[in-house]
Formats: structure tokens, sequence, C-alpha cells
């Protein structure tokens, strides 16, 4: 065991990332372990027009590789893989990432959320052959072809409004008969001549062999059924917490988010959550940010009083 460390980060999005910088300047030489999917949800979306400092609105990727540039520069380590195992029962805590355990006197769990899928007979075979959840990455491959994207949230909306750059036509599924989507994104969305909406309807199963040629609808009020033709499947349904790495190590809410209390302490001392990993009310890059500069200061106050060296 090598290492003992201050401070282990555990995820790179917005929320890990912003912990970094504050941990770092604070002269806690955090390592961040970045998982696979370094720089977390923002890397799989285009224009951010929100988050503040960017008047003309900024592409997802780039502002987390700079938000990662800010942290290298105040002396922060990255371990480019997932954590695979955590122990948070003994002291220091243990963290294991590729293939090596480190031990932290605080950890920070920044892992955020990860896509849910629809659960359909044929889905999980055919993703990556036409089924997506991310517009940004594989719009591309949809250039003259027809798409459907599932959802009614901002999500479904961003994917749809992506999708219109390249496919003919887009089909918003949605199964109810309005957006849960911001005005904003919703109008956009429904103002677009290439995008429709099928409204209270629901996707009951996915077409084809190598890869998809169609959907099986089903219209909720009424029940009938018919085959839809498309090319491409986007599934915007919202997304669900990474936390099966802490089950029995920390406090989970019955939809596996991390339960938090006094800003963002966990029920293990010394252990903190920042970002969607525990927030599944804002969801938003600035509110992780947020959260992830709060547990940076809340691990420094904690580490005044516990810290061993
Ligand atoms: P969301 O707001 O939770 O919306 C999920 C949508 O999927 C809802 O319309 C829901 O339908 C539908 N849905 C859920 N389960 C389904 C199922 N099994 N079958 C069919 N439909 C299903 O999730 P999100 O769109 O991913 O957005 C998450 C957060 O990120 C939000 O706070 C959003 O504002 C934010 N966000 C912001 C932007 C932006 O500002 N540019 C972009 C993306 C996301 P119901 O409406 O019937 O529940």
């Amino acid at each position: 065991m090598a290492d003992t460390r201050k401070l282990v980060i555990l995820g790179s999005g917005s929320a890990g990332l912003t912990a970094a910088i504050y941990a770092a300047r604070a002269q806690l030489q955090p390592i961040v372990i970045s998982g696979s999917q370094r720089g977390g949800q923002l890397t799989l979306t285009t224009d951010v027009e929100n988050f503040p400092g960017f008047p003309e609105g900024i592409q997802g990727p780039e502002l987390m590789e700079i938000m990662r540039k800010q942290a290298e520069r105040f002396d922060t380590d990255f371990i480019e893989e997932d954590a695979t195992a955590v122990d948070f029962r003994t002291r220091p805590f243990e963290v294991t990432a590729a293939q090596k355990t480190l031990r932290a006197e605080s950890v920070i769990i920044a892992t955020g959320a990860g896509t849910n899928w629809l659960g359909l007979p044929n889905e999980q075979r055919l993703i990556g052959h036409g089924i997506s959840s991310c517009a940004p990455c594989d719009a591309f491959f949809f250039r003259g072809k027809e798409v459907a994207v599932v959802g009614g949230g901002d999500s479904a909306m961003e994917e749809a409004l992506v999708l219109t750059k390249f496919a003919t036509k887009v089909t918003i599924i949605h199964r109810r008969d309005r957006f849960r989507a911001s005005k904003i994104m919703a109008e956009r969305a429904l103002r677009h001549g290439k995008i429709e909406v099928l409204w209270n309807t629901v996707v009951v199963d996915v077409l084809g062999n190598g890869s998809v040629s169609g959907l099986r609808l089903r219209d909720v009020g009424t029940g009938r059924e018919w085959p839809f033709r498309v090319d491409g499947l986007f599934v915007a349904i919202g997304h669900h917490p990474n936390t099966e790495l802490f089950r029995g190590q920390v406090e989970l809410d019955d939809q596996g988010y991390v339960v938090v209390r006094e800003g963002t302490r966990t029920s293990v001392e010394g252990v903190f959550a920042a970002g969607d990993v525990h927030d599944h009310r804002y969801r938003q890059a600035v509110t992780a940010a947020a959260f992830g500069c709060m547990a940076a200061m809340d691990v420094e106050r904690y580490l005044e009083g516990h810290s061993t060296h």
C-alpha cells in the first residue's frame, strides 16, 4: 500500500473537477480517479449555453477540458480508470483503482449518474447498432436517415435538436401529452421543421437484426400497436446514480442516490458527496460544480480536526 493521500476524489465531471481545484488550492494534493468516462456527462453534450462565464456558449467536452487544466495547474494527480472497490470501514479509507489500493484520510464521491435504458427485449443487443443515448456522439452516423428520440425532458429536446443537423426527420416519442422539458427547449424542438412528436406513445420493442430498422409503438390511451420505420433510436429518459460501488458503505436512498446532510457530509465521517450522485433535483453542471466546491471546503474543515499528518 504505497500512498496515503489526504483526499481521493472519485469522478471527474463538473463536481469532481471543481472539488479538485478547491482542494488543490488548499494544498491537499488531491488525486482524482477520473473513471472511464473522463469528464462525466458533459462530455456527451454539445452546446452548453447556461454555464456562467461563456456568453457565446461552450462545447461540453471543452468545458471539462479547461476545468481539468485548471485542476492540474494547482497540483492534482489523476488516475484514468474506474475505481473498482472502496472500503470506508477502515481508517484511513481504502480506494482501489488500476490494481492499486490508495489510502485516503478523506474521500469525495462525485461519480455522477448514468443513462437509463428502456429495458426493451431487443434494446441491449442493438445499442451501438442504431440505439444510442448520445446524439452529439452518434448523430453523424444518421446523415440522411430517419430517427426517433424517446423522452420528454431537456435531454430529449437536446438530442432531437442535435439530430436535426444530420437526420432528415426526427420523431420525439413521449409517453404523456406534454413535455417536462424547460419551455425554451420544448419550444425550440416544437418549432423545428424536421421534428415531429408522437404524444401518449411508448416504444414496445426495437426491430432489426444487424441494426435498427424500426420500432413497435403503442398508443397508451387505446392500446393500439403499430410498426414505425426508423433507422435509429435515441434514448433520453433520464439517469441513475453511479453508486453500485458504495452499496453497504454509505447510506443511499431508495433510488440509490447518496444521502447527504449538512452540506455534503455522508453517513460516514470523512466521506463527502458532490453533484448528480446525490442531487436528483437540480442536476446542472453549475450546481454540480457548486457542490464540488462545498465538498472540498467540508473536507478541509474535516481534516483540520482529524488529519494525521
Ligand atoms: P428528466 O427531466 O427526468 O426527463 C426524463 C423524461 O423521460 C421525462 O419526460 C419522462 O417522462 C421520460 N421517461 C422516463 N422514464 C421513461 C420510460 N421508462 N419510458 C418512457 N419515457 C420515460 O431527464 P433529462 O431530460 O435527462 O434531464 C435531467 C436534468 O438535466 C434536468 O434537470 C434537465 O433540466 C437537465 N438538462 C438540461 C439541459 C440544458 O439545459 N441544456 C440539457 C439536458 C438536461 P415523464 O415526463 O412522463 O416523467
